[in-house]
């Protein structure tokens, strides 16, 4: 990917490393491209530095988006603007064909940061699955126990009926 321009505000992109991942960076604006399989990793690389104190009950204000109909910096055409996550809190442009993302600075911060979030609900969920076995577990003992109570108790009566 060289020689490319900003969507935005046409800069010429610097191409380089960001947080160990190969993107475009646009130097006006903070916007990056990436490629969409990179995406993943470049939100975990960023979120070990950044949200390591979020908690899963976080919230956020949405972020406002520049705009739809960017034009994708590899083919020109229009890219897709769609929700990251399947919410309106940020929007992303995305070009099928070339497999880029575009994104602009403030975007980034906020996905890395709902990117955080999901991991720590889910981490939070399993822990209290995890608890909710632990429970029944004790559920399943105390009425283990009280049946052998109980058995325990109709036998001695048996037995004390036959003396
Ligand atoms: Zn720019
Ligand atoms: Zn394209």
């Amino acid at each position: 990917m060289t020689g490319k321009t900003c969507p935005r505000d046409k800069h010429k992109l610097d191409d380089g490393d960001f947080h160990s991942v190969s993107a475009m960076h646009c130097p006006e604006c903070d916007g990056v491209l990436i490629k969409q399989m990179s995406l993943m990793k470049l939100l975990t690389e960023m979120s070990k530095e950044l949200f390591q104190d979020i908690s899963f009950e976080s919230d956020i204000d949405p972020i406002e988006d520049k705009g739809a109909n960017v034009n994708c910096p590899g083919c020109y055409s229009i890219m897709d603007n769609y929700g990251y996550m399947g919410s309106n809190d940020v929007m992303i442009d995305c070009c099928g064909s070339c497999a880029v993302l575009w994104i602009d600075a403030n975007e980034l911060a906020t996905m890395c940061f709902m990117n955080e979030r999901a991991n720590k609900r889910m981490k939070h969920q399993q822990e209290s699955a995890k608890e909710q076995s632990k429970r029944l577990d004790k559920f399943v003992l105390q009425e283990a126990l009280h049946g052998a109570y109980m058995r325990g108790f109709r036998m001695g009566y048996g037995v004390g009926f036959i003396f």
